[in-house]
């Protein structure tokens, strides 16, 4: 039984506690939520390894780290590495993105050693095996699409993205919403690209029901992808984006009446001005199901830098209700992501996640800003390095410029140190005024 239908049902699992313990709240908080659809649990039955985790509406803000193979570079162990940097670092979830190499065998390592939840996009796969025979996406059939879903639920797979949304009737749409940058989801142009060649309706959605069959038997969370998504700061919040999430406000609804968790994807690219009115759009289209959102990047002219465009618009998003961002790595727009890259990613959408929280009035979050702002004061460099985000970088600075000393200042300011001055003026401020009652 899934876990939506465990909550409708009025039980609450092993999952929720867990979820419950996590989030510092009730049990009974955490099964309204999912019974009312605002939190999901991805949680496949035969994940063995996994530690539950919650996204949704009155939790912490999640992240998620897309690891994977390419054609190009196709190491798999580079990706175990991946997982493990990803999981040291924070990271609430990954998704295998691979599409290089062999497949099955880098997926079912990847969630045997995953301790959080595993999403793929299981068109990745269909494809990449499809056009490894031929090079016309068209001959994908749709229940070889369909038997690579069954192979990754019974693999594991604790969430899937699927392009349900790209329907013939936007493939339509699009001869009169011209945009700059097309359609920049790879599932999303997948899908149009093999609509186009059949002349035929999606089969995610046109046998959607079918979908939800195998994610109820194995309870996945169903992420349902947008494929319309703006891919530039031009293309933002039109009409085909708009046209899309009206059709995923309505799957998600079936989706509910089969039982099966569901959460919404979205942008992309969207200026700083646009964010909250996409939140509030989505969570009302969408009637508030868990929103996963990818950055969203705030401006197209960082390449190299877009973990931190896309870090300010997730930090922006998240505090007006998004409640899952999938990070981005400095190689966005150019690479597959090194290691480095990865760990850089993850750090950054960290902080974006935790400055949400903050916002949000999350008490673990403000706990751990006073307490750091405590040992700043009192220059305890071991209990700051304890709260940072990333203690050994901390560390790793600290100590190799000069600053040693558990008690001294840092080599900014040195003698001139504010902090110290100041709790000195106050120790000398203290004695006078106990001598002074003493007379
Ligand atoms: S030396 Fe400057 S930067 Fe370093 S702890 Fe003191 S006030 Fe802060």
């Amino acid at each position: 039984m899934t876990q939506l239908l465990t909550a409708l049902e009025g039980t609450i699992s092993n999952e929720m506690r867990q979820v419950a313990k996590d989030e510092n709240t009730s049990p009974d908080f955490i099964r309204a939520q999912i019974a009312t659809g605002k939190v999901v649990i991805p949680a496949n039955i035969n994940h063995k390894s996994l530690i539950p985790k919650g996204i949704g509406e009155g939790l912490k803000v999640k992240i998620n780290t897309n690891i994977g193979t390419s054609e190009d570079r196709c190491s798999y162990e580079d990706e175990l590495l991946k997982l493990k940097v990803s999981i040291k670092a924070g990271t609430d979830a990954v998704m295998d993105l691979s599409i290089g190499g062999s497949l099955d065998q880098t997926r079912r390592e990847i969630i045997r050693e995953s301790t959080v939840p595993v999403g793929t996009v299981p068109l990745y796969q269909a494809a990449t095996e499809v056009l490894s025979k031929s090079n016309d996406i068209g001959t994908m059939s749709p229940n070889h699409l369909f038997e690579v879903i069954a192979r990754q639920a019974e693999d594991g797979v604790d969430f899937i993205t699927v392009h349900v949304g790209v329907t013939r009737e936007i493939l339509k749409a699009m001869d009169n919403h011209p945009r700059l940058t097309e359609v920049v989801s790879r599932g999303g142009s997948l899908t149009l690209d093999w609509m186009d060649r059949n002349n035929a309706e999606n089969p995610l959605y046109e046998r959607f029901d079918e979908l939800l069959k195998i994610c109820r038997k194995y309870d996945i969370t169903l992420s349902l992808g947008d494929g319309l998504r703006p891919g530039c700061i031009n293309d933002a919040t039109d009409t085909l984006q708009l046209m899309e999430l009206m059709k995923l406000g309505e799957l998600v609804k079936t989706a509910w009446d089969y039982g099966v968790q569901v959460m919404v994807e979205g942008p992309g690219h969207v200026p700083i001005n646009q964010v909250e009115m996409n939140i509030k759009l989505m969570k009302r289209l969408c009637h508030n199901a868990p929103f996963y959102v990818l950055g969203p990047l705030v401006t197209d002219i960082a390449p190299g830098y877009d973990h931190i465009t896309a870090a300010i618009g997730g930090a922006w998003a998240a505090y007006f209700g998004a409640d899952f961002l999938c990070y981005v790595t400095p190689s966005e727009h150019l690479g597959l992501p090194t290691i480095e890259d990865v760990e850089d990613g993850v750090v950054t959408f960290k902080i974006a996640a935790h400055a949400a929280d903050l916002a949000r009035g999350n008490k673990e979050a403000l706990k751990r800003d006073y307490l750091m702002s405590k040992a700043r004061k009192e220059l305890n460099w071991e209990e700051q390095f304890r709260l940072s985000i990333n203690p050994e970088r901390a560390r790793k600075i600290r100590e190799s410029r000069g600053g040693n000393n558990q008690d001294s200042t840092c080599t900014m300011c040195g003698q001139l140190c504010a902090v110290k001055t100041m709790n000195e003026l106050h120790e000398r401020r203290t004695q006078k005024c106990s001598k002074t009652s003493g007379e």
